[in-house]
């Protein structure tokens, strides 16, 4: 008898996207442990093995399997939190475009028109909020508040930060349609 996931782990491949029918290919397939995923070696060799599993799905199987890319690819000094400051630190208000104050800081109303200077947004990369169009914590772009839920997956399907927006922003709306079905999926 070959070995078999735990539950945990059976647990784990359904949310990176895997359906049980292709947790049954896989297993059927010979794989029976995170062990059985180095000698894969590949997406694109899961891919093969696994028949109706998608290219984003393997890729985020075989990165949570592997431990790559976050363990190997990035050295420790590159993940330091790249922090946006605005040159000259000049704000315009997004409502009537009055210049705000040299003491403005984040989340204030705008002197001339009294609303909320700048729109505050979440952040898909690493959830912390802010106003602008880059989050001041790790320097993603902000997504439109409605893409948010979608960015937070392609981050999860092992997409750089970089990427995702312009991928986001190239895809048709059946596109993310298939998307919002995983996400819906994950919620469960
Ligand atoms: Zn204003
Ligand atoms: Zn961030």
């Amino acid at each position: 008898m070959a070995e078999t996931f735990s539950t945990l782990e059976k647990n784990i491949l359904k949310a990176k996207g895997l359906s049980d029918s292709q947790l049954d290919s896989l297993i059927a397939s010979g794989i029976g442990s995170k062990q059985d995923f180095q000698t894969v070696g590949d997406a694109s060799t899961l891919c093969q093995l696994v028949s109706g599993i998608d290219s984003p799905t393997a890729h985020a199987v075989m990165n949570w399997a592997t431990g790559q890319p976050a363990a190997a690819a990035v050295p420790a000094t590159a993940q330091a939190p790249q922090v946006i400051i605005d040159t000259a630190d000049v704000i315009h208000c997004v409502h009537c475009g009055a210049k705000q104050p040299k003491d403005y800081k984040s989340g204030d109303l705008c002197t001339s028109c009294g609303k909320q200077a700048e729109p505050v947004f979440a952040c898909y990369w690493c959830a912390s909020a802010g106003p602008g169009k880059f989050c001041r914590q790790c320097g993603a772009e902000f997504l439109p508040t409605a893409d948010l839920d979608l960015g937070i997956l392609l981050k999860h399907d092992g997409l750089p930060k970089d990427i995702i927006p312009e991928r986001l922003r190239a895809m048709s709306t059946a596109e993310k349609d298939v998307l919002w079905g995983r996400v819906r999926k994950l919620r469960g």
